[in-house]
């Protein structure tokens, strides 16, 4: 995970490692390599030049008071930084409900249903939870059957209307078969597309805003580097939506949409999917992220 971007925050960083004290001219150009790593992983240029701006400060301000060696210093001090950028403390999901209903959203391919299947298995695991998957992708029945399969694999039923087209009426008549049936959490995967489009959001929107979840999560492919960003974006401004999911991290991908995205939409990662199998879903906790990332 993020290979490239360790490799060269390492070397970045290294340069200090050899020096006896911080100064001006060190830093600056240990934080011009730093940022140069993180544009190349894909975060946005602003965002890097805000980080290494708040980083120099912190160097220069805090030289004198420490023990640490430069290098040591500077570790810290991005590892620090690179935590608070990614949302500080780890965030969870809602579950207040009965049934709790949650959400998601994306575009299709982000992995909305394998992750709609992982969350639903790790919940089905905390044994007080006996969650409902809802299949709302009304135009692809071969993602209805793929929820089934899904739903199958970990024990969890799936409750679906093929032929209905309204996904606010399956929704609601999900949830109202939830109560019925004792589900204390209803997890809602809806269709995507391709690309943000008008029809997609209007139809999320109508789901969101008819059935008033407890949480609306948004799923996104971390490879998609910057475009995972603005996705982002373009959901968060018409969902408001409570948390972020950011899968397939376990492929080749640079890491910049896990560094960016807190500071773009402000709001948090809440999970990560880290493989094709029902048990590739981490909680997603800033800190033990920036350590991995620093390595
Ligand atoms: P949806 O269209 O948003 O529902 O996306 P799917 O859940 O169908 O996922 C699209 C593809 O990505 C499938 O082949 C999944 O197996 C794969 N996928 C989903 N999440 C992950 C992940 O965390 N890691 C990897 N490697 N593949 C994933």
């Amino acid at each position: 995970m993020f290979d490239n971007l360790s490799d060269k925050l390492d070397s970045a960083l290294h340069v200090l490692k050899g020096h006896g004290q911080i100064t001006e001219v060190n830093v600056a150009e240990t934080l011009k390599e730093v940022r140069r790593a993180l544009v190349d992983a894909d975060v946005n240029y602003k965002i890097a030049k805000e980080f290494t701006n708040t980083v120099k400060e912190k160097a220069l301000g805090q030289n004198v008071l420490t023990a640490l060696k430069p290098g040591q210093l500077m570790v810290k001090l991005v590892k620090d930084e690179l935590t608070e950028l990614m949302g500080g403390e780890a965030a969870g999901v809602n579950l207040s409900g009965n049934p709790s209903v949650i959400l998601m959203s994306g575009l299709q391919g982000s992995g909305k249903t394998t992750f709609s299947g992982k969350l639903a298995n790790y919940l089905k695991n905390k044994k007080t939870k006996k969650p409902l998957l809802v299949a709302c992708d009304v135009y692809r029945p071969a993602a209805i059957n793929q929820l089934h399969v899904v739903g199958e694999q970990i024990g969890v039923e799936v409750f679906s209307d093929e032929g209905n087209q309204d996904p606010v009426a399956i929704s609601k008549a999900a949830i109202a078969h939830a109560k019925e049936n004792g589900h204390n959490v209803v997890i809602i995967d809806t269709a995507g597309r391709l690309a943000v489009d008008e029809a997609m959001m209007t139809e999320i929107s109508n789901i969101h805003t008819a059935i008033e979840p407890h949480e609306t999560l948004f799923v996104v492919d971390s490879m998609t580097g910057q475009d995972a960003v603005n996705t982002a974006k373009a959901f968060n401004d018409r969902l408001n939506f409570d948390g972020v999911i950011l899968t397939k991290l376990d492929g080749d991908t640079r890491g910049g949409a896990a560094i960016s995205i807190k500071s773009v939409v402000n709001k948090p990662i809440k999970f990560i999917g880290t493989g094709e199998k029902m048990d590739a879903i981490d909680v997603f906790y800033p800190s033990r992220m920036a350590d991995r990332i620093l390595g």
